[in-house]
């Protein structure tokens, strides 16, 4: 007879702020490990829009903490179907809208936001059914899984970021854009210190390096801890 699976999936732990490329470098590594990808800030995206939804402010704590109550969310870990949905809306492509963009950091500053998504983010690692997960974010290798195999710091200069944020939206001029950034990035700041590496978190710089090179500079990072894990 043979066991059933219950291996605890490994953990590739990403932090890193908006335009390091988190994302589009998760979902490479994932594919390539054979792992699953999760998207954390997309569940701060879709509380912020579920939020605005029910017409209510995302700065005005009180109204998140209500919102969480009947906030049914869902997304995939494939990563090569990604989606994210709010009840019966699929959701992925609205969460990305300046608006929403706008107004997530009110909700991520919440305290009882924070505890619940996370305990959230480690039941669907635990029931991925993969070998592994990449879960990347602004405070995974500290706070969300800081015991994880590989924990990863991905920066870039805070030019370089903006001028790849502003490649990706197309319906705002790269000046706004990078306001944006920055504005989002002062004020996630004062929750998550996400540009300073935590001990034993190893920073990778994509700052000089393209897509490839930055997949490419991960997978070695994440080759090297495995290497060490196992004593080779
Ligand atoms: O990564 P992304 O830009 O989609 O994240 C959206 C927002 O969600 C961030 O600006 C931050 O406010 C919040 N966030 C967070 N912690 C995470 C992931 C995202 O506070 N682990």
């Amino acid at each position: 007879m043979t066991e059933p699976r219950t291996a605890t999936p490994t953990v590739v732990a990403i932090d890193g702020p908006a335009g390091s490329g988190k994302s589009s470098v998760s979902k490479a590594v994932a594919r390539r490990l054979g792992f699953g990808y999760l998207d954390t800030g997309a569940a701060y995206r879709a509380l912020a829009w579920h939020v605005l939804g029910r017409g209510a402010d995302t700065a005005d704590a009180a109204a998140v903490v209500a919102s969480v109550a009947d906030f049914d969310y869902a997304i995939s870990l494939d990563p090569d179907d990604h989606w994210v949905r709010v009840g019966a809306h699929d959701v992925t492509d609205a969460i990305r809208e300046p608006r929403v963009s706008a107004a997530v950091s009110g909700v991520a500053r919440v305290p009882e936001v924070r505890a619940s998504v996370n305990e959230l983010f480690r039941a669907l690692v635990a029931q991925s059914g993969r070998p592994g997960v990449v879960v990347e974010g602004r405070d995974i290798t500290t706070v969300v899984v800081p015991d994880a195999p590989v924990r990863i710091l991905l920066t870039a200069a805070p030019e370089v970021r903006a001028a790849r944020r502003s490649a990706e939206v197309t319906t705002q001029d790269a000046a706004t854009v990078a306001a944006a950034l920055h504005r989002r990035d002062a004020s996630d700041a004062q929750v998550v210190d996400f540009l300073t590496a935590a001990p034993g978190v190893t920073v990778v710089d994509s700052t000089e390096l393209d897509f490839a090179q930055t997949v490419a500079a991960v997978l070695d990072v994440v080759r090297a801890e495995e290497g060490a894990r196992h004593g080779s």
